[in-house]
């Protein structure tokens, strides 16, 4: 029979490596547990109209990415491409934004699915950890975002990255910038996607990567020259907190979000050992995002970083995470008596919070040893019938070599005090 493989573009988190996915997830949510975020969770797949309002009929996201499918009782659905949505959907669902605590802070962390052309960091399924913070409009929410992002990467010892920072504006101020850039753009000489992209979603023509349409972009009209006084001195507020955070940012005109309910900040991390898919994460305020889904308004921000791109990041890096032993104590059992006896003092030692492991199935002393120095165990525990005979077990601490025999009544005192 044929075996099976993972689905194009996707992959398995397999130990050992997918020890440093779950210390990744949880380096990035450290920060937001620390400053008032609570843990949210939504389904995997949600109304299809929910992304496509909430993320925008006229991204990639929406019209080539997502996994749609009918159900049998007839329901369109999308497996999730992101989370921002769902989070607004859920909160909104909930009244949270009703229960007079403004603003609503929520993190989120899980798997989202793009149908994407996969290469290196570009994925069918991926990981992203996100936060966002609901229904309030204050340049230090804007700011603390980005500066616990800032915090996680650094907690995880990266220092490759950058924060690319813009404002796209307001309901004010955005149109009339659309309005030029589009007069701008109609000139130029485009491809026919391209032409449309300038009436539905002109914003994101300045996000062109091809060189030819880059070129072509020099002397385009920029946001920042259109920005009303509001938006303008929201930023300087934004650029000011993060500044006295000491976290470095660099000003991106070109970084757009072109939605129209994406509004002032907007950042990404970007990380230059990762090529092409160099975005680390992203994310950035969106004022109308609420309505747009059927809710009252709620200005808020968030951001979504990426996981399976942020362990590129720590190779690229050359970062190795410490992280703590799967296994302290591994115990090798001779015999029947021993097997009874080692397997009570490996419960034991779990109770009392060590990690420990066993020799299973019966192998003799050298598969057994193989076994726990596959384990990375600290210490071995050894008995057969000449040291039960003797009432003892023999410890091995597998650094130094040394051995000696330990009384088998101390064994759990004795080895808790060494690990200590
Ligand atoms: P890109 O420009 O690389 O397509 P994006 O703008 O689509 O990124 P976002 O929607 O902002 O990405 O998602 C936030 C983060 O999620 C990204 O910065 C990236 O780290 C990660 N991400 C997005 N799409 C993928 C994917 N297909 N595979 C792996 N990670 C992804
Ligand atoms: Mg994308």
């Amino acid at each position: 029979m044929n075996t099976f493989q993972a689905p194009k573009g996707t992959y398995d988190l397999l130990p050992p490596d997918s020890a440093v996915y779950l210390a990744v997830r949880e380096a990035i949510s450290a920060p937001l547990k620390n400053s008032g975020y609570g843990y949210i969770e939504t389904p995997g797949f949600e109304d299809v109209e929910l992304f496509a309002r909430g993320v925008g009929e006229s991204t990639d996201i929406v019209t080539k990415e997502m996994y749609t499918l009918t159900t049998k009782g007839g329901s369109e659905l999308a497996l999730r491409p992101e989370g921002t949505a769902s989070v607004l959907r859920a909160a909104l669902e909930a009244n949270l934004h009703k229960a007079g605590n403004l603003p609503v802070k929520l993190w989120y962390s899980g798997s989202y699915y793009r149908y994407e052309r996969p290469q290196k960091g570009r994925y069918r399924h991926f990981s992203q950890v996100g936060a966002e913070a609901i229904g309030a409009e204050d340049p230090a929410l804007d700011a603390e975002l980005i500066i616990l992002a800032d915090q996680a990467y650094r907690s995880l010892g990266l220092r490759g990255f950058r924060i690319l920072l813009n404002s796209l504006g307001d309901k004010e101020c955005r149109p009339v910038y659309r309005e030029a850039l589009q007069g701008f753009l109609r000139d130029l000489d485009l491809d026919d996607e391209t032409r449309r992209r300038i009436e539905i979603n002109p914003l994101r023509v300045l996000d062109d990567k091809r060189p030819d349409v880059r070129r072509q972009l020099t002397d385009a009209p920029k946001l920042r020259d259109y920005l009303c006084e509001a938006c303008r001195a929201y930023h300087a507020e934004v650029r000011d907190l993060l500044t006295a955070a000491g976290v470095a940012y660099e000003d991106d005109e070109r970084l757009v979000r072109g939605l129209d309910y994406y509004t002032r900040t907007t950042f990404e991390f970007v990380h230059d050992g990762l090529g092409a898919q160099s975005a680390v994460g992203g994310g950035g305020r969106y004022d109308g995002l609420s309505e747009m889904i059927g809710g009252p308004a709620l200005p808020s921000v968030g951001w979504a970083l990426g996981v399976d791109r942020t362990v590129l990041a720590l190779e690229a890096e050359g970062i190795t995470l410490q992280l703590p032993p799967a296994t302290s104590v591994f115990a090798v059992p001779l015999g029947e008596e021993a097997r009874r006896l080692l397997f009570g003092v490996v419960t034991e030692l779990r109770r009392a919070g060590v990690a420990a492991d066993f020799g299973y199935g019966g192998k003799g002393l050298k598969g057994a040893m193989k076994n726990a120095n596959r384990s990375g165990a600290r210490f071995t525990i050894v008995a057969g019938e000449r040291d039960l005979a003797e009432g003892v077990a023999q410890v091995k601490d597998m650094e130094s070599g040394e051995q000696k025999p330990v009384p088998l009544d101390a064994l759990v005192a004795d080895l808790t005090a060494r690990l200590v």
